[in-house]
């Protein structure tokens, strides 16, 4: 699941070189991922491309005829092709592609068993609920532990599905939870309510760290390489039976409430309950 690092990324690769130019051809061969049908992508043919920016997990396009909004889901991507490197007889899981009129293309794929890229049309992002909705971003340059506390408030519920709730802090999925939730040393099924001020400020700073460290690494990237450069900079997601890189115990598997976790089970003890403090 394409994850903020990764999407700050492709828009700022994207950035470069669609700002400008106009929108040529618009083709959709999966019309189930057009969700405003009033407005489809289609009238953006002739719009020029004034700007580009993430929205959480998402992708605006700000176009002289309104915004085009991309959200990805869990396979979802962009495979960019240069005016010179236009796409292949390759077969790809290509859902709708963007032509732009120097000749360049995006391909819009959907590499997932369940179709889940979206496509609206809107006038502006926040038309859109889940746009509206979204949290604070950890990648924002003014995001405080004032937010992030805000954020946990005193929720009975999972550390790790609450850094996932889009509508409580944007732009964080599956993997770079558990990257968190290890920076930090705090177990994923322990609730925010529970977690004492120095866990809190842990949490706050392995959140900061760990995204914009990953963004800073991810930046410059081309499209096609950021998957597999996120999946080998994991220190313990996808990595259940290798070492923790910290301290050498095996890594585990975990699955709670319908989702998996992996975590070092030395690093993020859970507390006894005698040793459990009361919220800080
Ligand atoms: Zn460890």
């Amino acid at each position: 699941m394409p994850e903020s690092p990764e999407v700050q990324a492709l828009v700022e690769f994207l950035d470069e070189r669609v700002v400008g130019r106009e929108i040529a051809e618009i083709d959709v061969a999966e019309f189930r991922i057009v969700k405003t049908r009033g407005r489809p992508p289609g009238s953006l043919v002739g719009a020029r491309i004034d700007g580009l920016q993430r929205f959480g997990k998402h992708v605006g396009f700000d176009t002289t005829a309104g915004w085009l909004m991309l959200g990805f889901g869990r396979n979802g991507w962009i495979r960019w092709h240069a005016p010179d490197e236009p796409p292949g007889d390759e077969a790809v899981p290509e859902v709708a592609r963007i032509g732009l009129d120097d000749g360049a293309a995006m391909q819009i794929v959907d590499t997932g068993d369940f179709l889940a890229v979206t496509t609206s049309v809107v006038d502006a992002p926040a038309d859109l609920s889940g746009i509206a909705g979204l949290g604070p971003d950890p990648l924002d340059e003014d995001f405080s532990q004032d937010e992030f506390e805000r954020a946990l408030g005193t929720r009975r519920k999972q550390i790790k599905a609450l850094l996932q709730e889009q509508t409580s802090l944007a732009g964080i999925g599956n993997a770079y939870s558990d990257e968190i939730l290890h920076r930090a040393r705090i177990a994923p099924t322990r609730h925010a309510a529970v977690l004492d001020g120095d866990e809190r400020q842990r949490l706050f700073e392995a959140t900061v760290d760990v995204l914009r460290g990953a963004a800073a690494d991810r930046r410059g990237l081309p499209p096609d390489r950021l998957k597999q450069a996120k999946v080998a900079a994991m220190a313990v997601h996808g990595r259940g039976g290798e070492a923790c890189p910290v301290c050498g115990t095996t890594i585990v598997d975990r699955v709670f409430g319908g989702a998996s976790a992996q975590l070092c089970p030395h690093c993020q003890s859970e507390p006894s309950p005698a040793l459990r403090r009361r919220p800080g």
